[in-house]
């Protein structure tokens, strides 16, 4: 007979699984009677404590948002002096550790994670091993990309051995899920069970020679198994709007979840564009050109991105997913205004 503390341990577990019960995006968007609000996170620089992704998260997990991504930043090369005068390559990731965040998210907050996977840097072999780490850690929900050029590249190149577009790599993923693994002599293998999201670009990926060619593309990474789009940032909704209709007319059917960012430094006015690819509207450069300091800027970045986001929600979007870069204050102003 069980005592009376395990009873009550056993009945909190049974609560605990009520609560938490791990989801798909896919499936957390057809849950949804309205918008969704998600967010986007960076792991923190190689030091930092996990307590800093906490000190991020804790005043957004108020509200209640089914999903958590956390980017994947492949390693960069730097050059150190040497003693004998000679520079060294060296390779460097400066901020590890996505799959490990995601555990740690999963385990505090309770809340589905989306770690990134990239093709960058990666062998099929060192996918599939990233993938099972996945898989027994309980996660399956990916974003899958392909990464941009590391900083002394001009134009991506595959690992030797890997992929060289994120469609690839959803082919790799779809077959584990199939129970295809590269070693075709392994016999009973488990499937694993990934819902995949892939980027979408309403303003054109820079590589692509029109937004035609790149909805070609796009349409192949969902014939491939991918479920939904996350979209690149962008801050004037009629590229979202004009981008789902494309869409739509070309037979993408999926759910397209767009992705906003507050502007909230006049550097933004210069970065975003030159690494995002996308252009600002008139009307919010100007308004942040008025502003006399940086809380100024800050609360012009908000009041666009409140203005974005019920645009947004009257439009039907599934979700709205804020890239919040490290920086909280914003997006919780932001959405104090939907809560
Ligand atoms: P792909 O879908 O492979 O497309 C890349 C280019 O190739 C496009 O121009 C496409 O039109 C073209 N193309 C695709 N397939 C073919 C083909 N078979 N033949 C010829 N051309 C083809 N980067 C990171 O490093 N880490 C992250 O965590 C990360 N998160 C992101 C999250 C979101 C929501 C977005 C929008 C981007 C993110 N990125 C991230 C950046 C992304 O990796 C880059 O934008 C990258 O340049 C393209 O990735 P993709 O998955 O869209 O590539």
């Amino acid at each position: 007979m069980p005592s009376e503390k395990i009873c009550q341990l056993m009945k909190l577990k049974d609560g605990f699984d009520q609560i938490f019960k791990k989801m798909k995006v896919t499936d957390h968007l057809k849950k949804a009677k309205e918008t969704l609000f998600s967010y986007e996170i960076l792991p923190p620089l190689k030091g930092a404590s996990i307590q800093s992704i906490y000190d991020t998260l804790d005043p957004l997990i108020e509200f209640n948002p089914p999903f958590i991504d956390v980017t994947y930043h492949r390693e960069e090369y730097v050059y150190e002096n040497r003693k004998d005068g000679l520079l060294e390559k060296k390779s460097v990731r400066k901020r590890p550790g996505t799959v490990g965040i995601c555990a740690a998210i999963m385990n505090k907050y309770n809340v589905d994670t989306v770690p990134h996977i990239i093709c960058g840097g990666f062998t099929e072999e060192e996918t599939e091993n990233a993938l099972i780490d996945l898989d027994f850690l309980g996660i399956d929900n990916l974003l899958v990309l392909r990464g941009d050029p590391i900083k002394s590249e001009t134009y991506f190149t595959a690992e030797k051995g890997g992929h060289k577009y994120a469609s690839d790599l959803i082919k790799q993923v779809d077959g584990l899920n199939k129970g295809i693994y590269l070693d075709e002599n392994l016999k009973n293998s488990s499937n694993t069970n990934f819902c995949m999201g892939v980027a979408g670009y309403p303003e054109k990926h820079f590589e692509s020679p029109n937004l035609n060619s790149d909805l070609h593309f796009l349409k192949k990474k969902i014939e491939y198994g991918a479920e939904y789009i996350v979209t690149q940032m962008f801050f004037d909704n009629q590229k979202y709007f004009d981008f789902v209709k494309l869409c739509r007319e070309n037979d993408i059917n999926v759910p397209i979840i767009p992705g906003l960012k507050p502007i909230s430094t006049s550097k933004h006015l210069n970065v975003l564009p030159h690494r995002f690819h996308l252009n600002l509207p008139t009307d919010l450069v100007n308004e942040v050109l008025k502003c006399k300091d940086r809380d100024d800027i800050r609360q012009v970045g908000v009041e666009w991105a409140v203005q974005q986001t019920k645009e947004l929600i009257e439009f039907g979007a599934p979700c709205i997913h804020f890239y919040t870069m490290g920086n909280t204050d914003n997006i919780t102003k932001i959405m104090s205004n939907f809560s």
